[in-house]
C-alpha cells in the first residue's frame, strides 16, 4: 500500500516547476491530486501523465489571487473526492527589482499571489480539515524568507510573510490536528526567474547561479513528500533546502 492511499491533495501552481513535480510525486505515493493553476493546457499535459502512470487526478483552472476562485478550488476538491487532506500552497511569482524602480504592479502581484492567494486557499481548506479532524497544509516559502538581497526586498517580504503566517497557523490549528509545514528552497531550475522584467537583474541572476548546479523540481517534491508521509503525530515544521554549492 502506498503511503498516501486514500488521501486527497490539492496543489496550487501545478502547471510548472515545483508544483508540477509535487503533483506527480504525491500521486505516485497514492494520493488523489487536484492540480490547480491558470494555464489549462499545461495542467492537461500533467493530468495525462499522472493518469498514464495509474494515478488519480483532476485539474482545476484557478487564479489564486481571486478569493472566490481559491475557495471554489477547495470546494471542488471536497465535492469530487469528499475530503482535502493536504494543501500545498505553491503558486508563486518572483519579480525581482530594486525598490527604487517603483514597479508597484509587480509588488502587488507578488503579494497577491504569494501571500493573499495562499491565505484564500488556506482559509477554505481549514474549514474542511476541521470537519475531518485532520489535515496538512504545506506552504512553499524560500531561502528568501530568511535572507534578503538587493532586488529581492519585496519578494523576501512576501516569503517572510509566508513564514510568519505558517507559524501563526501552526499554533492556531494544532488542537485541530492540522499540521503546518513551511518549505524554504534555494535555487531550483524552473520558470520562476523567466518573468523578471529588469534585464540587469536577469543577468545578475544568471551570473549568480550559472556556475553551480542548482536543484531540480523533483528535489523539492521529495522534501514535500517526506513531510506529507510522516505519521500523524509528527509535524515537520520547516525544511530549508539549498543546492549544495549555494552559499546564501
Ligand atoms: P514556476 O514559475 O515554474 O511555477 C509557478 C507556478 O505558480 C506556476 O504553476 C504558475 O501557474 C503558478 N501561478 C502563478 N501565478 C498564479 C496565480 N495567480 N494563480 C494560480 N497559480 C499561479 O516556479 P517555481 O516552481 O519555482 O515556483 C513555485 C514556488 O516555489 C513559488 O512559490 C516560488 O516562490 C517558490 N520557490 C522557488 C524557487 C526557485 O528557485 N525556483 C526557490 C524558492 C522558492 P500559472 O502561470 O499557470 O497560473
Amino acid at each position: 500500500m502506498a503511503k498516501l492511499d486514500g488521501k486527497v491533495a490539492v496543489v496550487t501552481g501545478a502547471s510548472s516547476g515545483i508544483g508540477e513535480a509535487t503533483a506527480e510525486a504525491l500521486a505516485a505515493e497514492g494520493a488523489t491530486v487536484v492540480a490547480a493553476a491558470r494555464r489549462e493546457e499545461r495542467l492537461q499535459e500533467l493530468t495525462g501523465r499522472i493518469e498514464g502512470s495509474g494515478g488519480r487526478v483532476i485539474s482545476v483552472q484557478c487564479d489564486v489571487t481571486d478569493e472566490e476562485q481559491a475557495h471554489e478550488l477547495i470546494q471542488r476538491a471536497e465535492q469530487e473526492f469528499g475530503r482535502v487532506d493536504i494543501l500545498v500552497n505553491n503558486a508563486g511569482v518572483m519579480l525581482l527589482s530594486k525598490i527604487e524602480k517603483g514597479l508597484s504592479e509587480q509588488w502587488r502581484q507578488m503579494f497577491d499571489v504569494n501571500v493573499l492567494g495562499l491565505l484564500y486557499a488556506t482559509d477554505a481548506a481549514i474549514q474542511v480539515m476541521k470537519r475531518q479532524g485532520a489535515g496538512h497544509i504545506i506552504n512553499i516559502s524560500s531561502v528568501a524568507g530568511r535572507k534578503v538581497r538587493p532586488t529581492g526586498g519585496v519578494y523576501s517580504g512576501t516569503k517572510w510573510a509566508v513564514n510568519a503566517i505558517s507559524e501563526g497557523l501552526r499554533q492556531e490549528l494544532l488542537e485541530d490536528n492540522i499540521r503546518i509545514t513551511v518549505v524554504e528552497p534555494g535555487a531550483v531550475e524552473t520558470e520562476l526567474a523567466s518573468h523578471i522584467t529588469d534585464e540587469e537583474v536577469v543577468q545578475e541572476h544568471k551570473r549568480r547561479f550559472g556556475s553551480i548546479e542548482i536543484m531540480q523540481p523533483e528535489d523539492i517534491a521529495g522534501a514535500i513528500t517526506y513531510a506529507a508521509t510522516q505519521p500523524e503525530r509528527v509535524s515537520v515544521n520547516e525544511i530549508l533546502i539549498r543546492p549544495t554549492r549555494q552559499a546564501n
